[in-house]
C-alpha cells in the first residue's frame, strides 16, 4: 500500500464520456492532465454499459427545427444559444470520432447513420485517445473530496485507491473538472451503480450553486426483475394492464398510459410485439444484455408478455446539475469546471429528460469545452502550494458505524425512488421529505464516518442525501406542474414560472429563481 502523490496542470474527476473528452480537450491545449475513475474508466458508467443515442443533427432545416421542438417540450427553460452550440461542437466531435476510426452503422441509403454508439466500443476508445494524448489515468480511484488553496480556489482532489489497500491518493492541479456524472439514487438502473452524486456534494462543499434539480425524475422502464433501462426496446412494446387490455393508444405514447398505471399501483406488462419479425434478430444483436434476463426467465418478449417495473434514473436522465456560469463550464467557483451529467442540462433540455439523445451530445461538447477552459485557467497559475481538503459531510465522523450509511441511503431511497415521491408530487409529500431529509442531514455528521470501504460509502450516502435535499426542496419550490416535474396538487404550467431555479446549500438549503434568465432567450441562431 502506497499513498500516491501527484502534480498536474488539469484534473479531471470520473472518466465516462463527460470526463474523458474533457481529458483529451486539456491535453491538446497542452495541459498535463490526471483523470481519476471511482471504477475502471472506460467500463464505467452508463454509457459504457450499453447504446447512447446522440442528439446530432447535421446543420441546415432540420436543426432548426430540433432546437425549437426540443424549447417547446423542455419548458421554455433551455437557451437555444447553448443548444445550437451543443449541436455543432457534436457533430465536429463525432465527426472526428468517425475520422479516427469510429465505424457507424450505414443507413438504407448507403450513408453513414452518426446519431448512435455503441457504449464499450465508444469508450474503450476514449479511453485509449486519452492515454494516446498523454492522459494519465488512475482507476479504482474514487475521489472524497476537492482541495482548496487559502483563496478559494479550487486546486486538485484526494481520494482512495480501492485496489491498493486504500491507500490515499492526492492530486494537485490548476484546475479541477468535475465530471463524475449524475445521481440514481442506487436504484438498480443500468450502469449507474457509480453515479451517486459525489461530485456534487463536492462542488457544493466549495460553495457551488445548482440548476434544475426539481428536474430529477426520470423514471425508466425495466423488465420487473431486472435493471436493465434502455428505452430502445420500449419503442416495439405495447403494454397491457393485468386483464391484457392494451394501456393508452397501443403507440409510443402509451408509455405514459403505463406510468399512470404503475403509480397507480397497478401492474403493467410488455410485449414486443410492434417489432417485425424481421428486425428481431437485430435486436437481440445491437442490445443482447436486454433479452438475458429474459432469456433466463424462458420468456420470448416478442410473443409473451412481462411485467414491467419503473425505474428512477435521477438526474441521470433528469437535467439538474451544478450550475454552468460560462460557456467554458465554469462554475461558480473557481477553479472548478463541470461537464456532463454533474452539470445542469437545463441549458440544452429545459425540464425534459435529457436521456433520449441530448445528454450524451452535452457530455461531448461540456466535456470538450471544459477541459479546454480548465487548461487555459491553470495555464494562469502554477501547480499550487498550502492546499487542504475542503470535503466535511461522512468523511470526518466516528469511525466503524457499518450500518450508518446503510439506514441513510435507505431513507434517501425511500423519499426518492417510489412513484409516488418522485413521478407524482405534491405539497404534502414534499413537505414530509423535505424534513425527514433535512433531519436526516443534522445527525448525518454523527454518523457517518470510517475508514477504508465504510469512508466511500459514508460520502456516498451523504451525497445521495444532499442531492434529495436540493431536489425536494426545488421541487417544493417549483409550484406549477412542467416538463418532467408533475405536481398532482399544481397541474398547470404557470407561465409567471417560466424561469430556471438554483438551488444550493448544505445545513440550510436555499431555492431562489434565476434572475434575468427568461428575458435572455430568444430562438434562433
Ligand atoms: C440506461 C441508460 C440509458 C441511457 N441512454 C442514453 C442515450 O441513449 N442517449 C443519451 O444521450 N443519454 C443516455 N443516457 C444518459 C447517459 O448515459 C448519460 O447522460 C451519460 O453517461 C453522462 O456521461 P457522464 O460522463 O457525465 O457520466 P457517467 O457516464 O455517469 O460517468 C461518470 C463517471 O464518473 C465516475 N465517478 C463517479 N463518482 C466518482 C468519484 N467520486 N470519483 C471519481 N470518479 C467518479 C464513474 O465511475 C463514471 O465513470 C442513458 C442513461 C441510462 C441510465
Amino acid at each position: 500500500m502506497s499513498r500516491l502523490e501527484i502534480d498536474a496542470d488539469v484534473l479531471v474527476l470520473g472518466g465516462g464520456p463527460a470526463g474523458t473528452w474533457a481529458a483529451l480537450a486539456a491535453a491538446r491545449e497542452g495541459a498535463r492532465v490526471v483523470l481519476a475513475d471511482k471504477g475502471y474508466c472506460g467500463t464505467s458508467g452508463p454509457t459504457a454499459s450499453g447504446g447512447n443515442n446522440l442528439w446530432n443533427v447535421p446543420p441546415g432545416p432540420a436543426r432548426e427545427r430540433s432546437v425549437q421542438a426540443r424549447f417547446e417540450d423542455g419548458g421554455r427553460l433551455s437557451e437555444p444559444a447553448w443548444m445550437y452550440r451543443v449541436l455543432e461542437e457534436t457533430h465536429q466531435r463525432v465527426d472526428e470520432l468517425a475520422g479516427a476510426g469510429y465505424r457507424f452503422p450505414s443507413g438504407d441509403d448507403g450513408r453513414e447513420v452518426r446519431t448512435s454508439l455503441q457504449g464499450p466500443e465508444y469508450m474503450r476508445r476514449m479511453r485509449r485517445r486519452v492515454h494516446r494524448a498523454g492522459g494519465t489515468i488512475l482507476d479504482h480511484s474514487p475521489a472524497l473530496e476537492l482541495l482548496t488553496t487559502g483563496d478559494a480556489i479550487v486546486s486538485g482532489a484526494a481520494g482512495l485507491q480501492r485496489q491498493n489497500g486504500y491507500a490515499p491518493w492526492s492530486v494537485r492541479a490548476g484546475a479541477v473538472v468535475v465530471a463524475t456524472g449524475g445521481c440514481a439514487f442506487l436504484s438498480g438502473s443500468f450502469g449507474t451503480n457509480v453515479d451517486t452524486g459525489d461530485g456534487l456534494l463536492m462542488a457544493a462543499e466549495v460553495g457551488a450553486s445548482f440548476s434544475g434539480m426539481e428536474f430529477s425524475t426520470a423514471y425508466a422502464l425495466a423488465p420487473a426483475w431486472s435493471g436493465h433501462t434502455k428505452g430502445l426496446m420500449m419503442q416495439f412494446a405495447t403494454y397491457y394492464d393485468a386483464d391484457g387490455r392494451t394501456l393508452g393508444d397501443g403507440g409510443f405514447s402509451a408509455r405514459g398510459a403505463a406510468m399512470a398505471h404503475l403509480a397507480a399501483g397497478r401492474p403493467v406488462f410488455a410485449r414486443l410485439d410492434r417489432a417485425r419479425p424481421d428486425i428481431r434478430a437485430a435486436m437481440r444483436t445491437s442490445q443482447p444484455n436486454y433479452f438475458l434476463p429474459l432469456d433466463k426467465a424462458g420468456i420470448d418478449p416478442f410473443t409473451q408478455k412481462y411485467p414491467v417495473r419503473a425505474v428512477l434514473e435521477g438526474t441521470v436522465r433528469g437535467t439538474g446539475g451544478i450550475r454552468v456560469a460560462g460557456t467554458d463550464c465554469a462554475s461558480d467557483v473557481p477553479g472548478l469546471f463541470v461537464a456532463g451529467d454533474a452539470a445542469t442540462r437545463e441549458l440544452v433540455t429545459g425540464g425534459r429528460s435529457g436521456g433520449g439523445s441530448h445528454n450524451g451530445a452535452w457530455a461531448i461538447s461540456s466535456g470538450t469545452w471544459a477541459g479546454a477552459g480548465a487548461a487555459r485557467f491553470a495555464r494562469k497559475r502554477p501547480v499550487p502550494d498550502g492546499v487542504r481538503g475542503a470535503g466535511a459531510a461522512g468523511l470526518r465522523g466516528p469511525s466503524a458505524r457499518r450500518q450508518a450509511s446503510r439506514s441513510i441511503v435507505g431513507l434517501v431511497q425511500e423519499h426518492t425512488l417510489p412513484l409516488r415521491r418522485s413521478y407524482r408530487r405534491s405539497a404534502t409529500s414534499l413537505q414530509d421529505s423535505v424534513t425527514a431529509l433535512d433531519e436526516a442531514w443534522s445527525g448525518a455528521a454523527d454518523l457517518l464516518g470510517g475508514s477504508e470501504r465504510e469512508l466511500l460509502q459514508a460520502r456516498s450516502a451523504a451525497a445521495m442525501l444532499a442531492v434529495a435535499r436540493w431536489a425536494t426542496h426545488s421541487a417544493l419550490a417549483r409550484t406549477e406542474t412542467r416538463g418532467m416535474h408533475v405536481r398532482t396538487d399544481l397541474p398547470d404550467t404557470d407561465p409567471a414560472q417560466t424561469r430556471r431555479l438554483l438551488s444550493g446549500g448544505l445545513g440550510e438549503v436555499w431555492v431562489r429563481p434565476e434572475r434575468g434568465t427568461a428575458e435572455a432567450r430568444t430562438v434562433a441562431s
